[in-house]
């Protein structure tokens, strides 16, 4: 008791000569200032302006040159930069390592350290393009999501649980069959395979009301589903019938989760729309019979009216096919962005006779490299693009996903990938200010996470992005970061590039 008055007298000094804002019990509070405000709720309102963010939430917004900081605030000059919301990219993979076979994930030997950096690195390169939310589509081990959260500073990440394919159908059929069940444990039961599915899965535990409650009590915000008959060696795959998805439909539904279907062909697109999902992961590079049609036909439009009508989600990914594409340009891995997203060794790696070898899978018949870009650029890369299009023109409900990595390929790299896929967009024929809400405000609205993020309104999540340039000025804009706040705090882009010396 008798330390107490002298303990009591110190504590005061210490508050009398302490400013407010050094005070631990005040919030932080940082006032960012000189900045034209470009929020997707209001665009054309393109005022100087100030934002307070207060811990980790905006507290306000000014539209107006001159409003004074509270007492208190750490002053931030955006020196005439453009502020927007935190970017949201709703088709990511992240337990894919992009460029190397799934043998490696599984045995990594001598690849260790490679793949541990890659790991490390992966939430700084999304970062590092301005994305502060991503929803992984299908969650095949728990632990790298969960490592990814830990991470001393990483988006926001949200998923849709393990994915939902029909059993034996797209994507588990890539896997050996003694392998997929695991791989794949929550899949549809079909009755009419129930000879090649092990015993031990009973159908009552895969009916789509179970499946999608798997995923409701593993936290998902969304249900993956497939239509794929498959490609290559894999073709006429068993897919999903109309009365499993329409079941499916009902429980996501029923659950809150947002349906989302893995669909990139006419046909299967076509399933989609009649399944009445949320949200086509993919967009249109397989016309199939139409494949030579140099035009969209009169039947393609009908099914893309029909999207634009009942505001399907579209995730156009032109960047699945370019990404194959980079194999064969000598250009690509040049790019002097991939040694800001891709630690050193793993893109050593890349440049390695051995990380070629998804390029031999792809080009079986070595044909030469200027064919296998036109044959890209003149089929799935023409196809896609006219689709999106032609929905642009139509203000169809896009939502942003780049599906990164869609393959094994080094063409979809953490982060870089949405860069380029927003340049895809904008040659397809979306305006920046499309290209600029599907990144933020229609993905925070499709997911239902627009009362946190996909604006920049009072009571959000102080996620943000300061650009050098508008983004509704030209789509290079992505490009010219300076700091990126998450959650509030501050990161200065740099800092999080791979290479940086930090
Ligand atoms: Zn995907």
């Amino acid at each position: 008791m008798r330390f107490f008055p002298s303990l009591l007298a110190l504590l005061l000094s210490v508050l009398a000569l302490t400013p407010p804002a050094a005070n631990q019990t005040e919030p932080s509070r940082i006032w960012i200032t000189d900045v034209t405000i470009v929020s997707p709720e209001n665009p054309a309102d393109l005022t100087r302006g100030s934002v307070l963010i207060e811990n980790e939430r905006i507290a306000r917004v000014e539209r107006q040159a001159g409003a004074k900081p509270l007492d208190g605030a750490t002053v931030v000059s955006g020196q005439g930069g453009f502020l927007i919301p935190g970017l949201i990219d709703s088709h990511v993979h992240l337990v894919s390592v992009p460029g190397t076979p799934p043998e490696l994930s599984l045995n990594p030997g001598v690849h260790t350290t490679m793949l541990a950096d890659y790991y490390q690195q992966l939430p700084r390169s999304y970062l590092y393009f301005g994305y502060t939310t991503l929803i992984d589509l299908a969650v095949a081990k728990r632990e790298i999501l969960d490592g990814f959260r830990r991470a001393a500073v990483h988006p926001d990440l949200y998923d849709c649980g393990p994915s939902v394919p029909l059993a034996n159908g797209y994507p588990m059929s890539f896997a050996p069959p003694e392998l997929r069940f695991q791989l794949f444990p929550n899949f549809l039961y079909d009755p009419a395979q129930s000879a090649s599915i092990p015993a031990l899965y009973k159908p009552q535990d895969h009916t789509p009301e179970a499946v999608v409650a798997a995923d409701k009590r593993a936290g998902a915000i969304c249900v993956k589903t497939y239509f794929e008959r498959g490609f290559g060696k894999d073709r006429n795959l068993p897919v999903m019938t109309p009365a499993m998805a329409a079941g499916v439909r009902k429980a996501a539904t029923a659950d809150g989760l947002v349906m989302m279907m893995h669909a990139n062909s006419f046909e299967a697109q076509q399933f989609a729309v009649n399944a009445g999902v949320d949200v086509i992961a993919h967009g249109m590079w397989n016309w199939g019979e139409l494949d030579q049609k140099p035009e969209l036909t009169a039947e393609i439009k009908t099914l893309l009216d029909r999207m634009v009508e009942e505001r399907t989600g579209y995730q156009a990914t032109i960047e699945v096919m370019a990404g194959l594409r980079a194999y064969f340009d000598p250009e690509y891995l040049k790019l002097p962005a991939i040694p800001r997203v891709i630690p050193a060794a793993l893109l050593g790696w890349f440049n390695s006779p051995e990380g070629k070898w998804f390029r031999k899978e792809i080009n079986e018949d070595n044909v030469p490299d200027g064919e296998m870009r036109q044959a890209f650029d003149r089929g799935p890369i023409r196809r896609v693009r006219q689709v999106a299009g032609y929905l642009a023109a139509r203000n169809a409900n896009f939502v942003f996903g780049t599906d990164t990595p869609s393959a094994p390929t080094y063409g979809n790299l953490p982060g870089l990938n949405g860069y380029l896929e927003m340049q895809q967009l904008h040659e397809a024929g979306l305006s920046l200010e499309q290209i600029f809400r599907a990144a933020t405000i229609s993905n925070a609205r499709e997911f239902r996470l627009d009362s946190q993020v996909g604006s920049i309104v009072p009571g959000k999540i102080a996620n943000l992005v300061l650009l050098r340039k508008s983004p509704l000025e030209s789509v290079d804009a992505y490009d010219t970061i300076v700091t990126v706040w998450v959650h509030g705090k501050p990161i200065n882009r740099d800092s999080l590039a791979a290479n940086s010396s930090r």
